[in-house]
């Protein structure tokens, strides 16, 4: 049967990358049923917002979207709308995969997934200035709020993301060293859940400074990650940059009530509309949106088909040093499903 997706092709290089994405997964016989949707720029233009009523709904009835790229201006103008979506659907966990694919990358293996804490931290919002004398900013504060209901979800999470995809070991990424409290009680909840999956998954922890180090230095060491806002936030594009960049990087974030796939790049502005952008990392993101709803067959066989394509060498869109078409790619992709 069908599953019910929400689709939001998005702005800039978003619907040609979407199109890319759909005739791949059709191709690899995966069944869903599109409720195509507007946000960002395209939401505006056709609905006069952003974020438009509609597309809330469909997310909230299908509980699962592939999102492409939004355009968010800076400064003036609407807030980011995947802020407000993470917000609305309460989305707790981002998880960023990083795999090395493209070949003459720094490293042969990489193959991590970050999981960040997406809703609480230094980035939950709770921020203000201070007046002393006559100066109404002379001092700023940042509450990082950690919550034990908060910490636990995402841990428990990427303990069993660990299980069902069956990695070994959960590294726990913290500060508590320094930040006894907050990231104290991030540690002390990872502590308590890694004693449930005792002799299932592997635990480990790391001061999230020595981890930066060892993720340039040795990242075939680490497996599966886990840690909060701030510190995924950073430690997220690290990992993407080990693996040849942004442009190759999916992004899942999961809620209780609704999951959203995207990647992670931009709208790609200065390429858009010429037909030559690179949908891997949308597709890629298309796949993680089939291993959560518990199809890693067709999952394994698209990213399968993507790795021997961009490993062939043939067919490189301009970003991986090649002349190809999205439409060229797309379709070598299609050819190399087995
Ligand atoms: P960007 O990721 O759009 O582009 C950075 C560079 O990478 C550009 O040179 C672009 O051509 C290239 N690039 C990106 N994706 C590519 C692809 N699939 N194939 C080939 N080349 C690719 O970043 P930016 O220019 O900083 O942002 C542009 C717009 O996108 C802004 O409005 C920004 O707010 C928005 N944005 C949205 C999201 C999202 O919706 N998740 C994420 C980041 C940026």
């Amino acid at each position: 049967m069908a599953t019910a997706c929400t689709l939001i092709p998005g702005d800039g290089i978003g619907p040609d990358i979407t199109e890319a994405t759909l005739a791949i997964l059709e191709a690899a016989g995966a069944s869903f049923d599109w409720d195509r949707q507007v946000a960002g720029a395209a939401g505006v233009e056709q609905k006069g917002t952003p974020m438009p009523d509609e597309t809330i709904e469909s997310i909230k009835r299908t509980r699962l979207a592939l999102k492409g790229p939004l355009e968010t201006p800076v400064g003036e103008g609407y807030r980011s709308v995947n802020v407000a979506l993470r917000q609305t659907f309460d989305l707790y966990a981002n998880v960023r995969p990083a795999r090395d694919i493209v070949p003459g990358g720094r490293y042969d293996g990489v193959d991590i997934v970050l999981i960040r804490e997406n809703t609480e931290g230094l980035y939950a919002g709770l921020e203000h200035y201070i007046r002393v004398g006559d100066d109404p900013q002379a001092a700023a504060e940042s509450i990082a709020l950690i919550t034990r209901v908060g910490s636990d979800r995402v841990i428990r999470y990427a303990f069993e993301y660990a299980l069902r995809h069956g990695r070994k070991k959960v590294t726990l990424v913290h500060k508590a060293n320094i930040l006894k409290y907050s990231q104290g009680l991030f540690r002390s909840v990872g502590q308590k859940i890694a004693k449930e999956y005792d002799g299932k998954v592997t635990y480990d922890e790391r001061i999230v400074d020595a981890c930066a180090m060892q993720l340039v230095i040795d990242p075939l060491k680490l497996d599966v990650i886990v840690t909060t806002n701030l510190f995924g936030d950073i430690l997220s594009d690290l990992v993407s940059g080990l693996v040849g960049g942004l442009g190759m990087a999916p992004g899942a974030n999961i809620g209780r009530d609704a999951a959203i796939f995207e990647a992670v790049h931009g709208t790609a502005p200065d390429i858009a509309g010429k037909g030559v952008a690179n949908p891997s990392a949308l597709l890629l993101a298309a796949c993680l949106m089939l291993d959560h709803i518990g199809d890693r067959f067709r999952a394994d066989r698209i990213r399968r088909a993507i790795e021997s394509t961009i490993r062939g060498g043939e067919a490189l869109t301009r970003d991986l040093g090649g002349t190809a078409t999205t439409r060229e790619f797309t379709e070598a992709v299609i050819k190399r499903l087995a």
